[in-house]
């Protein structure tokens, strides 16, 4: 009988390997792979895009050294936490790699094995101290632009005063500074025991397909692996963009990635029109990863036709949905290929890439190295075959361990094979191409950024006239996924949208805006009071 089950198990399971030779992947950390690129030292590894100070790869080794034994110093080791609260700045980078730094220094090998938790610049104090608690960070780096929040957050949650830094001036925080002059000698610090698959390296939020945000533990491997299977996939040229955030995992891979290629990176501090446009004439960037907005931006904004964008011959878009006409409608204008990736936080992120001279419009590309899919009926559980459509579940070295301290939310989203469940509906074609075309799950996004319904819904709630609430994908007149809210008001009460909408919108981060309402007699429930979604979504979007 047991024979049986098993053997029924094995045949209904349909497993998509990725069309790529597989990848062997070095036992080695970012970190450990970039100091052996030595022969990169003297080219520019990180550069302003606003100022344009550049730190080359050399100089990068050493501040990268200096922070690590710095944050030693302050008591910092294997397993704590360090979080940024940063807009992009040439320090990101250098932040990132001093954490969870493993070097050679002088023939010693030194470890700090620290977990990077990057939390949305844009967050409001209360959201960001969530994060802080939730991770349970030991050390803080903010910058001067967002600080207030980080004050705010430090007063919920509180941080020692020697563990709290600024990047540029500040009347409140130590300066960031101070970790490039460690008073120790350079790496005269402890080796912890590092398992480069178990350990946690890189700690973002996500709400993966269901609840509130949860620490989603990526280890050492992860990160190297998926920074590896996406620059196998793409080769840069010499100057990479990120105008991305780097707290959101897309532009926290390419920050390795770009890196592992000895790519310099030109980082701006959010898109700001002209200086992203400038950037990209000036330093010749001859392939760029975007989000649909900026690909919406490039390809109908007037503004545009005053810059050569020449050199700019591949755009990149991922981090949300984007529409065919989009697609065609860049290349169209700016004659360059716009194609897309596909990912999630729990997946460090890439799973499907759009290979140079194998792009098919509106798919999201082929499975990366070392990838399998399963595409599962979400109602019967069965494998489906190929153009059939279901949701999407990916096996590979950039998996995640699970999520922190939430062994239910890991058990629902892994599988015990390993597959991590994306709760996105597509299907993979004949020729190994992936299309995503809706979401199961509930989450919102705006922009490319997360919103967690739950999260908007508590807010709402808080309001005295409101009796119920369900949030949901509303979308604008440009067709953009934006946050809406169905309410219920309580009986005998007033208010207009733009009054929840005004109260709403001062308790949550500006990305996090309910954009539309509308007014309802009820939310559709299960009999276990759970808010119907799937119902709720297709009735009012
Ligand atoms: P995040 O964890 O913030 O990267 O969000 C992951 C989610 O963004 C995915 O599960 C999808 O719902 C969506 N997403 C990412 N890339 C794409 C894409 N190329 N096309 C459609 N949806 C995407």
């Amino acid at each position: 009988m047991l024979l049986q089950r098993l053997h029924h198990r094995v045949l209904s399971t349909r497993i998509f390997k990725s069309p790529l030779p597989p990848l062997e992947f070095p036992q080695k950390t970012t970190w450990q792979l970039i100091q052996e690129m030595d022969d990169h030292f003297h080219k520019p590894a990180v550069v302003c895009g606003v100022n344009h100070t550049t730190i080359t790869f050399g100089e990068l080794v050493d501040k990268v050294n200096a922070i690590a034994t710095s944050l030693s110093e302050r008591g910092i080791g294997k397993g704590d936490v360090v979080l940024t609260n940063s807009v992009n700045c040439i320090e990101y980078p250098l932040i990132c790699q001093g954490v969870d730094n493993i070097s050679t220094i002088s023939d010693t090998t030194t470890a700090l094995g620290a977990i990077l938790s990057p939390a949305p610049p844009l967050f409001r104090g209360d959201e960001l101290a969530i994060q802080m608690k939730a991770a349970n960070a030991k050390l803080v780096i903010t910058h001067h632009t967002v600080q207030d929040a980080a004050k705010d957050a430090i007063a919920i949650a509180p941080i020692d005063k020697n563990r709290q830094f600024c990047i540029g001036p500040s009347d409140h925080f130590e300066s960031f500074d101070n970790l490039l002059r460690p008073k120790s000698r350079v790496g005269d610090y402890p080796i912890p025991e590092l398992d480069l698959f178990r350990d946690v390296s890189h700690l973002p939020f996500s709400s993966g397909t269901t609840g509130p945000p949860k620490g989603v533990k990526l280890s050492f491997h992860n990160m190297t692996a998926n920074a590896l299977q996406s620059g196998t996939a793409e080769k840069m040229g010499s100057h990479a963009l990120t105008v991305l955030p780097y707290y959101h995992i897309y532009a926290g891979m390419l920050l390795n990635m770009f890196l592992l290629q000895g790519v310099a990176q030109v980082t701006l501090p959010k898109f700001e029109p002209e200086i992203f446009l400038t950037a990209l004439e000036k330093y010749k960037i001859e392939k760029a990863h975007i989000v649909p907005p900026i690909a919406a931006f490039l390809a109908k904004h007037p503004l545009v036709d005053k810059y050569d964008l020449s050199a700019t011959k591949i755009l990149i878009s991922g981090a949300a949905p984007m529409g065919e006409g989009l697609q065609e409608e860049i290349s169209k204008r700016l004659g360059c290929i716009m194609k897309q990736a596909y990912g999630m936080t729990e997946l460090s992120p890439v799973v499907n890439y759009s290979l140079d001279g194998d792009v098919k419009t509106g798919s999201s590309g082929k499975l990366v190295f070392n990838t399998e899919l399963r595409v599962v009926c979400p109602e019967k559980k069965r494998d489906l075959d190929v153009n059939e459509v279901g949701e999407l579940w990916y096996r590979g070295p950039q998996a995640m361990l699970g999520y922190l301290n939430n062994d239910e939310a890991t058990k629902s989203t892994v599988t015990d094979c390993g597959f991590v469940k994306t709760g996105d509906i597509g299907y993979i074609d004949e020729d190994h191409h992936v299309f995503i075309v809706d979401r199961l799950k509930e989450l919102i996004k705006y922009k490319g950024h997360q919103i967690a319904p739950a999260e908007l819904e508590d807010v709402v709630l808080s309001h005295p006239s409101v009796a119920d609430v369900g949030c949901i994908r509303g979308y604008d007149e440009k067709n953009e996924e934006v946050p809406k809210a169905c309410v219920v008001l309580k009986e005998g009460h007033q208010l207009t949208e733009q009054e929840l909408m005004e109260y709403t919108n001062s308790r949550v981060a500006p990305f996090k805006k309910i954009r539309q309402v509308v007014f309802i007699n009820a939310i559709p429930k299960s009999a276990s009071g759970k808010i119907l979604r799937r119902e709720l979504q297709a009735q009012y979007k």
